[in-house]
Formats: structure tokens, sequence, C-alpha cells
């Protein structure tokens, strides 16, 4: 007996999907980049003016979880758009949001679904994990809470959303948000990140000219699949802004980097 093919991403019998992926165009933001480290493990290694007591940097890690989740979006038919495609220093805010514009309307002809900036959290404390998704305006909070849905079982410690003055989504109307799937200064989530392979993301990812080495391995490729998973179920419940429901949003403790 030959069955039926039925699409079921994440577990369910089936899925009803209401859109395709191939109507959506979604921009990607790998945050830091350059001189610009982000978080690092050990905690705060570099800001003694020397990086090179870092195992690991935060821009590396966005860099990489970007690069499989657009391989991951790509394969299942939608348009990707990458703003940090290298280790290049972006400077402000606005230049991301901006750069995303450009690269949507040059390469699809339009302006992008969403931005969806990719970081990892910082906290001196090394066994302190946990999961958030910062939203700017209204209108990303289907898509922050959707995100932090899928995101937030990796750690199993669910910091809520945050209500951040980051101030992506004030330029050009563009739904975005940033997340910050793990703390990367955790010794447990730096230990997963450097099981990975170092590979360039030219050698990951064919398209890309890019030489510059991250590692990619299981928890990069985990991470990627839970972004995928709630961008899924963002634009199936919603397409541009319905919602899946949910409660208010918490505000969780400590600094985010
Ligand atoms: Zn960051």
């Amino acid at each position: 007996m030959i069955l039926p093919v039925i699409f079921a991403p994440f577990g369910a019998s089936s899925v009803e999907t209401s859109f395709s992926w191939q109507d959506k165009i979604i921009a990607l933001d790998a945050g830091h980049g350059g001189t610009d480290l982000g978080a690092q493990y050990p905690p705060e290694c570099a800001d003694d003016g020397n990086p090179s007591d870092c195992k690991v940097y935060e821009k590396d890690v966005n860099l990489a979880v970007v690069y499989a989740l657009k391989q991951k979006l790509e394969a299942a038919g939608a348009n990707v758009v990458l703003t940090r495609e290298c280790d290049e220093n972006i400077a402000r805010r606005k230049d991301r949001v901006d750069l995303a514009i450009e690269k949507c309307k040059s390469n699809f002809g339009r302006k992008c679904d969403v931005l969806v900036s990719v970081h990892h959290n910082g906290n001196i404390d090394i066994t302190h994990d946990g999961t958030m998704v910062i939203y700017n305006e209204k209108q990303d909070i289907p898509l922050a809470e959707a995100l932090l849905e899928t995101l937030w079982p990796l750690t199993g410690n669910n910091e809520g959303l945050d209500h951040g003055g980051y101030g992506m989504t004030v330029y050009g109307h563009l739904i975005s948000v940033i997340t910050e799937a793990y703390y990367i200064t955790n010794a447990q989530e730096a230990l997963w990140y450097l099981d990975g392979t170092l590979m360039s993301v030219s050698d990951y990812d064919t398209g890309s000219t890019c030489d510059y080495q991250v590692r990619f391995g299981n928890r990069v490729e985990e991470e990627a699949q839970a972004l995928y998973d709630g961008l899924f179920n963002y634009f199936n419940s919603s397409g541009d802004g319905g919602g899946n429901g949910g409660g208010k949003p918490d505000v969780p403790p400590g600094k985010n980097k």
C-alpha cells in the first residue's frame, strides 16, 4: 500500500499548511562581528584586552546558527538574505536593518517578511542557562512568542519575552526580533559548541565566499531546527500577526549581550 506523504515537521500526525515558503522572504542577522565579539566564554575573557584568553565568541556561534538556519529555510523553498555574511563589523543596528531591506529588495523585489537577529546571551555565572526573545514593537510579539515556544526547550529554562529598547524594528517598519537561545557563557553550552567541526563558512554553504571559520555541530543544528520550527508556526498560524495566543510577556532578570 502506498501512503500519501504527509508533511509533519514537528511531531504532529499531520499539519495543514496555510502558507508557502516560496512566498516568504526572511532576513537573518548574525549579531556582532569583527572586533565586536559579543559575549565570550569564559565570561568576559576579552575584557582584559586580550581576546586570545577566550575559547568561544558569541559572534561565531551567531554566524554558524544563521548559516545552518539559512540552509534549512532554503531547502524548504524560502527566500533568505543575510545582513552579516562573514566576520565583518556592522556598527549600528540601523545599518543591519538597512542591509536587510536593501537585500530583500534587490534579490527578491520586495520588503522582507521578517528579520530575525540571532544572538546568545552572557552572564558571569558559568552555570546559568536559559532562553529569551527580545522584541521592540507590538507588531513583533507574535513572532517573538512563536520563536520562544520552540527555542526554550533547548535549555529548559524559559526566561520569557523581553521588551528591549533595541530599536531594530523602528526602522523600515520591519517585523523583527532578537533571539537569545542560550547563554554562551554557560560551561556546558560552550563545550557543546566546541564539539562542532571547525570549518570555513564557504565549505558549509557553497553559496558563500566567506573563508572565516566557525564550528558547525549538533547544538548549532538543534537551534537552527528550533528557529525553523518557530518560523513555520508563525507563518502557519498567522501570516502577518494573528499570533498563536500566549500570555503576557515576562520581564526576565539579568543583562543581555
Ligand atoms: Zn549578542
